[in-house]
C-alpha cells in the first residue's frame, strides 16, 4: 500500500497530531474517507466490534470534513464482487488492493461526496 495516498484530506496541525497520538481515540480510515471517534462503552478489546461516532467537523479547527464514502465503497465492491462480498473481507487478496486504501476514490468524488464528471 502506498502510504502517501493515505494522507487525510483534512490535516490541520492539531488533527494530524492527534491522529498520530495513540492515547486519543480519533481515527482516519482511508478506504471510506472516514474520521471517527471510538466510543468507549463498547466490549473489551477482542470481544466484539467497537462502536464509533463519525465526525463531520474537525473538533479542533471547526472545518467541515469531507463526506465519508462508506456507501460508495460498499456499492462499488458489491458491483465488483457480488452482494455477499463482506464474507470475503478476511480472505487475503479477495478485495482489490485499491479498495484497501484511498486509491479507489482519489479524483472520483468531491469534498461533499459527489461523483466528479469523468474526463
Ligand atoms: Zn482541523
Amino acid at each position: 500500500m502506498n502510504v502517501k495516498r493515505d494522507v487525510p484530506p483534512h490535516g490541520c496541525p492539531l488533527m494530524l497530531a492527534f491522529l498520530e497520538d495513540e492515547r486519543v481515540p480519533i481515527h482516519y480510515y482511508a478506504p471510506e474517507r472516514q474520521y471517527a471517534i471510538t466510543v468507549f462503552n463498547g466490549p473489551p478489546d477482542g470481544e466484539g466490534p467497537h462502536p464509533i461516532q463519525l465526525l463531520f467537523y474537525c473538533p479542533w479547527c471547526g472545518a467541515k470534513l469531507p463526506m465519508e464514502l462508506g456507501d460508495q465503497w460498499h456499492e462499488d465492491l458489491g458491483a465488483l464482487l457480488g452482494e455477499d462480498f463482506l464474507l470475503l473481507l478476511d480472505v487475503e487478496g479477495a478485495i482489490p488492493a485499491a479498495y484497501e486504501s484511498d486509491e479507489w476514490w482519489q479524483g472520483r468524488f468531491d469534498w461533499d461526496g459527489n461523483q466528479l464528471a469523468a474526463g
